[in-house]
């Protein structure tokens, strides 16, 4: 009895260690694996990596040599080319250096988040504005880059770390527009059961494979693509973002088709700054603003510039029109008495905004002329006002402060 109770004991025992041998066995042949992985990610990454820093590095060198070589004689135009290209090489290097400290800081846990007060809009628009002007010096790419924003937020300000969500949101906006021939990139938030800011950017790109979906995420992960165009990049941009959205609270996820586009979704719990409720609260109580029987003249010769004025004013509804320069701008509103207010730049070429107003004045003295300067220095306010200006903003432009400044002027009108 004994002897054989002993038995089954020892065969029972026998099973349990065959099994624990098995899982054993699963656990090191996963590990197995993932280090494979791991090395095969890596070794891609240095090799990838080589290729990224060769690449900037070659036109850095090559440019500044050709620039100092003195046998030749360049034209201003053939050298500010060449600076040009010298620069965006040299900043592409920097954002390369960035990722690496990135992924190393993240890896060592040593990636600080730094809380305070974020002006969401105002944070949206300088990312509208600064990828515009990517855009617009890469002629290659039939792009329109769309910024949306839910109506009655325009003040909202949350509590998060402004510089970490700047470099999540410029990631997935880079990345779409890496990614995407022609078409747009869309890019924006909404509020969801007030709990919540999901922040989107969405593309009409090549789009992700289910399968890929997965990879892109890790560190160095990248889709394997026979398209040169997109093959440029190291692989831990979206591994950075993904880190960092956890250190944010928030969460990262994305919808995407093959061929149709992705959408990058980046959750945040929605964490209000006390000055989000009083600031400015009566603006956003006001009736949505409809000026659909207005037409207003944008004098701008900057095309970044004027984008970022037409996006802003277009959900009012007015008639938008564009001046290049001064003498446009008094041609225009000569011959055209529609025009209800003057958005008036002063850094013109042909003929400065202080001039041109000085010149509508003589003939309009009652058209509203609001000047926009990109700096404001003292005086400049007193100089447009002396100039024959009603009002004055400075860059960069808040667009309540656009808004209601221009609101001030055509509710006036409205009043004769
Ligand atoms: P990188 O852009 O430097 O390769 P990322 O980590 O930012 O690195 O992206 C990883 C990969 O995810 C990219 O190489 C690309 O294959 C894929 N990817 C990212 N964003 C998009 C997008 N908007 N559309 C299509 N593919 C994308």
């Amino acid at each position: 009895m004994t002897f054989e109770k002993n038995q089954q004991e020892l065969s029972e025992r026998i099973q349990q260690l065959e099994a624990e041998n098995r899982i054993l066995k699963e656990h090191l042949i996963e590990a197995e694996r993932r280090a494979q992985e791991s090395e095969k990610l890596k070794s891609a990454f240095l090799a990838n990596m080589s290729h990224e820093i060769r690449t900037p590095m070659n036109a850095i060198l090559g440019f500044s040599d050709l620039l100092t070589d003195i046998e030749f004689s360049f034209d201003k135009s053939l050298m500010k080319e060449y600076l040009e290209i010298i620069k965006s090489n040299a900043n592409h290097l920097l954002q390369l250096i960035d990722d690496i400290i990135d992924i190393a800081k993240i890896e060592a846990q040593q990636l600080e988040i730094v809380i305070s007060e974020c002006q969401v809009n105002q944070l949206l628009h300088e990312l509208l504005v600064s990828f515009n002007d990517n855009i617009i010096r890469a002629p290659e790419k039939i792009l329109d880059l769309k910024l949306t924003t839910p109506a009655g937020y325009q003040n909202l300000v949350i509590e998060t770390d402004p510089y970490r969500l700047k470099q999540v949101l410029s990631n997935l906006i880079s990345n779409a527009i890496k990614f995407t021939h022609e078409g747009y990139v869309e890019f924006g938030y909404r509020i969801l059961k007030n709990e919540q800011i999901e922040f989107f950017v969405k593309d009409t790109g090549i789009g992700i494979s289910e399968d890929d979906q997965k990879l892109i995420f890790e560190k160095f992960g990248q889709v394997q693509t026979q398209d040169f165009r997109s093959r440029r990049g190291t692989g831990v941009g979206l591994a950075i973002c993904k880190s960092l959205s956890e250190l944010l609270g928030g969460k990262l996820y994305l919808e995407s088709k093959l061929h149709v586009g992705s959408t990058f979704y980046f959750a945040l719990p929605l964490v209000l700054h006390k000055s989000s409720d009083d600031f400015d609260e009566n603006f956003n109580q006001r009736p949505e603003i409809d000026w659909s029987d207005k037409t207003i003249l944008i004098v701008e010769d900057e095309e970044s510039n004027f984008r970022y004025l037409k996006y802003t004013l277009e959900i009012t509804n007015a008639k938008l029109l564009r001046a290049h320069n001064g003498i446009q701008a008094i041609d225009m509103i000569r011959s055209d008495n529609q025009i209800d207010l003057c958005l008036m730049d002063i850094h013109l070429p042909v003929m400065n905004g202080y001039d041109a107003t000085q010149v509508i004045r003589e003939f309009s003295p009652d058209l509203p002329i609001i000047a926009q300067t990109a700096f404001s220095m003292p005086g400049e306010r007193e100089k447009s006002l002396k100039a024959g200006c009603n009002g004055y903003i400075s860059k960069p432009i808040s667009r309540t402060d656009l808004i209601k400044l221009i609101d001030k002027f055509l509710d006036k009108n409205n009043d004769v």
